[in-house]
């Protein structure tokens, strides 16, 4: 038990963490250029803003919470989500107060209690949106395309973006009175939770994967065709906005999401590189969540991001996700007064931005040599008691196989200028 990580965690290890830092740079890259800032909350929260924003009648609530006490019996919630958190520090700090829209963005851990496999994990970590005090369509549409654009910028193929409108307010408890004389007719051919989601929740019933379900949802009549019409209008600017950056979607009703907390735009983009898990990021509009969670009334929309999905996707399609670091330059010392040398050599380096490192394990020259060929050293200097006393260091380029020596003083400006003709 001591040496084996708790059920559905993964550690990133050395060997993959560069692959992190790149999906990490390139959404930094990216949400910069889209004018979003990031936010950090707590990893965990007051279980009730999760009860009260995500919603009682969801998967999450009802069972994939990671719920403890603290010492002061208070309920505190490990975040399943990032969204809520985001929402209380808006409130908190006063952000609405800001110039609006907040345009938020965070790459944070999630917990859910769900069964681990392929996809799906205990502790999984998401990138995720939060744009609050924009009701305009182009908001969504331009989520929707930070969305797509990081996608493509990590040359990520085959994926499938659907867009839906799940009504406000207004329109949804009508549409709601459709669906459920619609239903009422064929409630034993749904599985037992959706006899329940029936008279809280009916529209999430076309959200559900058992297949009885999916067969008596088959032509039910769609939420889009009973739009309100602020509804209406929000959902057509949202397509004409895409349309105009060129933004491929298709429009699929069968699209709700299994937050409680969406208003009009719902949308996912799935993979058919992963398997059952294919949704890989989801999002929407959530117009009324600030004031339920008790902010004033202020709209907003987000996404999430599952990054381990996207690095599945990466490796699927035999992506590669950046490259590992590789060690500039090696010093291969041998003697004490060369050892302490080189030292003071490998500082110098480090501070001209050079990636150097030295044996620290009282390694001969020759494994050493060996040592520092494993790690992919760009080049490997020699210093021995012949090279102190004559003032120089031997520099060996280890793809070109070919060695010069350079005067001591001068290895960080000769390495400089060699290491930029070479591509990292
Ligand atoms: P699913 O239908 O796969 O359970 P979800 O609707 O519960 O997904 P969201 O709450 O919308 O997922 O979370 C956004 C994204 O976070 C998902 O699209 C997915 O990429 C990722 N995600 C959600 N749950 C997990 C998990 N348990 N392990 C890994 N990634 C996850
Ligand atoms: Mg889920």
């Amino acid at each position: 038990m001591l040496t084996k990580a708790p059920k559905g965690t993964k550690d990133v290890l050395p060997q993959e963490s560069y692959k992190w830092h790149y999906i990490e740079d390139t959404i930094r890259e990216i949400t910069r250029s889209f004018g979003y800032s990031e936010i950090r909350t707590p990893v965990f929260e007051h279980t009730e803003l999760f009860v009260r924003s995500v919603g009682d009648t969801t998967d999450i609530v009802r069972k994939e919470m990671f719920t403890f006490e603290d010492k002061g019996h208070r309920s505190l919630t490990l975040r399943p989500e990032g969204t809520a958190g985001v929402v209380r520090a808006y409130i908190e700090h006063n952000l609405y107060a800001d110039l609006q829209p907040a345009k938020l963005y965070y790459i944070a851990p999630c917990f859910r209690h769900e069964r681990p496999q392929a996809g799906r994990l205990r502790e999984f970590h998401q990138f995720g949106i939060e744009a609050f005090g924009g009701k305009e369509a182009s908001l969504d549409a331009e989520i929707i395309a930070l969305a797509v654009t990081l996608f493509e910028r990590l040359g990520i193929k085959g994926l499938k973006t659907g867009i839906n409108s799940i009504g406000c307010p207004e329109c949804r408890p009508k549409y709601h009175e459709t669906l459920r004389e619609f239903l009422k007719s064929n409630l034993d051919g749904l599985c037992a939770v959706c006899r329940e989601r029936f008279e809280k929740n009916p529209l999430r019933i076309l959200d559900c994967k058992e297949d009885k379900c999916k067969e008596v949802v088959k032509n039910v009549p769609c939420m889009l065709d009973n739009l309100c019409d602020d509804c209406r209008v929000h959902f057509d600017e949202l397509t004409s906005y895409l349309d105009a950056a060129d933004i491929k979607y298709v429009v699929d009703p069968m699209i709700v999401r299994g937050l409680d907390y969406y208003t009009k735009t719902v949308f996912e983009i799935v993979s058919d590189s992963l398997g059952a898990q294919s949704t890989v990021c989801g999002g929407g509009r959530y117009d009324r969540l600030v004031e339920e969670c008790g902010g004033p009334s202020v709209p907003g929309v987000g996404f999430g991001l599952g990054l381990e999905r996207l690095l599945l996707i990466m490796e699927a399609q035999g992506i590669e996700a950046g490259k590992p670091c590789v060690c500039d330059a090696y010093i291969a010392a041998l003697g004490d007064q060369a050892r302490h040398k080189a030292f003071e050599i490998l500082q110098r380096l480090r501070g001209m931005g050079i990636s150097a490192d030295m044996d620290h394990a009282g390694r001969s020259l020759k494994a050493q040599f060996r040592y520092a060929d494993k790690q992919g050293a760009r080049f490997v200097c020699t210093l021995g008691d012949n090279e102190l006393a004559a003032g120089e260091i031997q520099v060996k380029n280890m793809a070109a196989g070919t060695a010069v020596n350079v005067p001591i003083d001068a290895i960080g400006t000769y390495l400089k200028e060699q290491l930029g003709g070479i591509e990292k």
